[in-house]
């Protein structure tokens, strides 16, 4: 399938909420320093599509310099900063462990916030609210907080410990990990794992996972005669979505009722949901009501698991939710 890469922030909106990351212990030391410095990183606004990286990269400096790790920020696209920590390992010959985060986040909807996303605010159960708090600004916090508690504790590495925080993430990474991948700085850490975006944990236990859904993004798209309102139609624009949206939401629902019986868990079904619609023949005062329009679009977000069938689920877009016999195109505006 072709990837287009249009970005499509907005989308993003739809299915982001209120982000919780429940801590215990909040009111006693260290873990309440350990929060302050957490809510110092989430307070910084990095949300898609104007990131602060710039004071992202400060925070994360002045981070690495109170733990005495070697730093160094470099740019392989220009604004897109990357921050790479290092902890040297007692044997620099062994292959080394990379800890990845991004350090970018969603957009958000401020005016929708019980408190602000970027206030980082504590609430008295100990709940902090802030975008980013879970994907992934916690997950990068626990690297530097892990090496705090180590360092305290006297432990020294054999093998050496790199931390890279990079941008663009939400964006697709193109500019940020895919960029780094490629690099000759990143061929010289000579990695032999990395850990990546995870699920934050409110507990001790840190579940590992080894395989990732991909993302299919994509645009569906009706076309048909205009008619007036007042008619019945076959073969309009929004009917022929609207077959396509049933069929979605019945392998939507196919899908969710193999987890709903514990026959699947939810890494292993492909999931699907619709995350706009487009439609419609703006007027002044909204849009026009007496007119079926010529044209109807909606977007899916699909994810797919590493073992799905691609194939048979390309089928099912081309034959079933976007069929050229009823007019339907779809675009492929990103995979991950
Ligand atoms: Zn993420």
């Amino acid at each position: 399938m072709k990837t287009k890469l249009i970005l499509h922030y907005h989308l993003l909106q739809i299915f982001f909420f209120l982000y919780l990351l429940h801590f215990t212990n909040s009111s006693q030391d260290p873990s309440s320093a350990i929060i302050s410095r957490f809510q110092e990183y989430l307070q910084i606004n990095t949300s898609q599509p104007s990131p602060d990286y710039k004071k992202a990269t400060a925070f994360l400096l002045s981070q690495a310099q109170s733990l005495s790790l070697e730093s160094q920020t470099f740019e392989l696209a220009k604004n897109k900063p990357i921050v790479l920590l290092k902890w040297p390992g007692s044997n620099p010959h062994l292959p080394s462990i990379l800890l990845y985060s991004h350090t970018d986040v969603v957009p958000s909807e401020p005016e929708k916030w019980s408190h602000h996303p970027f206030g980082a605010h504590l609430d008295s159960e100990g709940n902090i609210f802030a975008r980013g708090s879970q994907d992934m600004k916690c997950v990068g916090m626990q690297y530097l907080e892990a090496i705090r508690k180590l360092k305290a504790g006297g432990f020294q590495p054999v093998r050496t410990v790199y931390l890279a925080f990079a941008a663009d993430e939400e964006i697709g990474g193109h500019d940020g990990a895919e960029k780094f991948a490629e690099s000759d700085i990143f061929k010289n850490l000579n990695v032999g794992i990395v850990l990546d975006e995870g699920l934050p944990s409110p507990n001790e236990n840190y579940r590992a996972f080894y395989a990732e859904k991909g993302a299919w993004w994509l645009a569906i798209k009706a076309k048909g005669a205009p008619g007036h309102g007042a008619k019945l139609y076959d073969n309009s624009a929004m009917e022929n979505l609207y077959k396509s949206i049933e069929s979605v939401r019945r392998f939507r629902a196919s899908q969710f009722d193999l987890v709903k019986a514990g026959l699947k868990g939810e890494g292993e079904v492909i999931s699907v949901n619709i995350v706009y619609l487009k439609a419609g023949t703006p007027s002044p005062t909204g849009f026009v009501m007496n007119l079926q329009p010529s044209e109807a679009e909606a977007g899916l977000d699909i994810r797919v698991p590493p073992t799905a069938d691609a194939e048979a689920l390309e089928r099912r877009i081309a034959e079933e939710w976007a069929p050229a016999s009823r007019n339907m195109t779809f675009e492929v505006l990103i995979i991950l």
